[in-house]
């Protein structure tokens, strides 16, 4: 039996976030991970930065190799009816984001870890936590085929979608709220140059189409496909045609196209659980909440969770003052609700429904007309880009 101060369930990139910035202000931590950390490290997943994120990574600490690596985008492009238009970030707010991709956020927070001697235990099975809503919670798993437990003051549930801490609350106390959308997004990774120095976000007859990048010679293209299609239904050439036949012409043409290193199949969800406290039980990320990619809030949703949590976690353990942590679901939820909104009225602004009327596809290109020629309807785009303040 062993005790440490906050037991974190997942080390994905919300409980490596937290686990570091929990390190910084002298509080002691223990991560438990299911799988390998190159398990954790080859999911290929978000890849821009919200401001918020990238003064998070500085905070705790790790953000040298992404000042030195990451690209800094300052627009985004838009493309319909054959032509493309920009939001331009900084005309519109004091902001911009990072291009860096989770995969790199979350080996810079394993180093890190790793070089201040943190306590991450891998491969653990059979988490369960226990007693979250006394004042005596604690954790048990078994690793290597011993049973353990770790006594703690408090819990952070920061295992994803499918894990545990989620459904640790009673089901009487939650209540949640979920839209699945009827497609879904193939994606690929390939070692060529990103077609256009900025993000390409297309609406198109044939569905959605986004070229993004995570770096000058690591190009990442998804395209809107059936919920149910599979990847094995999809050679690279077949990939490449649609993609380009979904944007302009004249990024199609200049489109470079190589072998995919990573090809996989995403379904599009928004879902919220709340609230996101139970006793002494804190969900951080996906644990609680995911939004479909479009507009790149998931990972940057999670870091604004593990930014609440933090501050209240140093609060009780600076002066014992449990406000912030009384407050953490009210605060969460408010910020991750108008995340969900943006994620949601993008989604719905670029992508061709099954159900999609004539009327249905004219609302939409006027709405993007709109967006072109109002410089206000760009800046509620662009400070919801580049992430709403903590
Ligand atoms: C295929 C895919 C593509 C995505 N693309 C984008 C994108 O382009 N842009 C964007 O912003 N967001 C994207 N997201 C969302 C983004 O990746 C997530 O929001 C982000 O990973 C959330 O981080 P997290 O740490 O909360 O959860 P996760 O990354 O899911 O990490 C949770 C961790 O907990 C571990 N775990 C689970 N159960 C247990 C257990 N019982 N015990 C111990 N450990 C456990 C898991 O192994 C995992 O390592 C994508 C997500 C997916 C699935």
């Amino acid at each position: 039996m062993a005790r440490t101060q906050v037991v974190i369930v997942g080390g994905g990139p919300s409980g490596l976030l937290l686990g570091q910035l929990l390190f910084k202000a002298g509080i002691e931590a223990v991560v438990l991970e299911r799988k390998t950390r190159e398990y954790v490290l080859g999911r290929i997943r978000a890849g821009v930065l919200e401001r918020g994120l990238v003064g998070l990574m500085g905070e705790a600490g790790v953000d040298t190799r992404m000042k030195a690596e990451g690209f800094v985008h300052d627009g985004t492009q838009l493309a319909y009816d054959g032509d493309m238009f920009r939001v331009d970030f900084t005309a519109h707010t004091d902001a911009t984001v990072m291009v860096y991709g989770q995969t790199e956020v979350t080996r810079d927070l394993y180093d890190a870890r790793a070089a201040t001697g943190g306590d991450t235990r891998f491969e653990v099975d059979n988490v369960v936590i226990h007693d979250a809503d006394t004042d005596a919670p604690f954790v048990t798993f078994d690793q290597n085929g011993t049973a353990q437990r770790i006594d703690c003051d408090y819990i952070a549930g920061c295992d994803g979608f499918h894990g545990i801490s989620r459904k640790t609350i009673p089901a009487f106390v939650r209540r949640e709220y979920e839209k699945v959308y009827p497609f879904g997004w193939l994606g690929i990774l390939s070692e060529t140059p990103p077609v256009n120095h900025e993000l390409i976000y297309a609406n198109s007859d044939r569905g959605f189409a986004l070229c993004s990048m995570r770096n000058a010679q690591l190009s990442r293209y998804y395209i809107q496909c059936d919920v149910d299609d599979h990847v094995g239904n999809w050679s690279d050439d077949a990939f490449w045609d649609e993609l380009r036949r979904r944007i302009p012409a004249a990024a199609a043409e200049t489109l470079v196209t190589g072998p995919s290193i990573e090809k996989s199949i995403a379904p599009l969800r928004s879902f919220v659980t709340e609230p996101m406290r139970w006793g002494r039980l804190f969900l951080c990320g996906d644990a609680a909440h995911i939004v479909p990619p479009t507009g790149a809030k998931g990972l940057n949703t999670a870091a604004s969770d593990v930014h609440y949590l933090n501050q209240g976690l140093r609060q009780f353990y600076g002066d014992g003052d449990s406000r912030g942590l009384d407050t953490y679901s009210e605060k969460a939820l408010a910020r991750v609700w108008k995340t969900e909104r943006f994620s949601w009225w993008f989604s719905n602004l670029m992508h061709h429904y099954p159900s999609q009327s004539d009327f249905d596809k004219k609302m939409q290109l006027a709405e993007l007309a709109f967006l072109r020629d109002s410089p206000e309807a760009q800046a509620a785009m662009a400070l919801n880009y580049v992430g709403l303040p903590y």
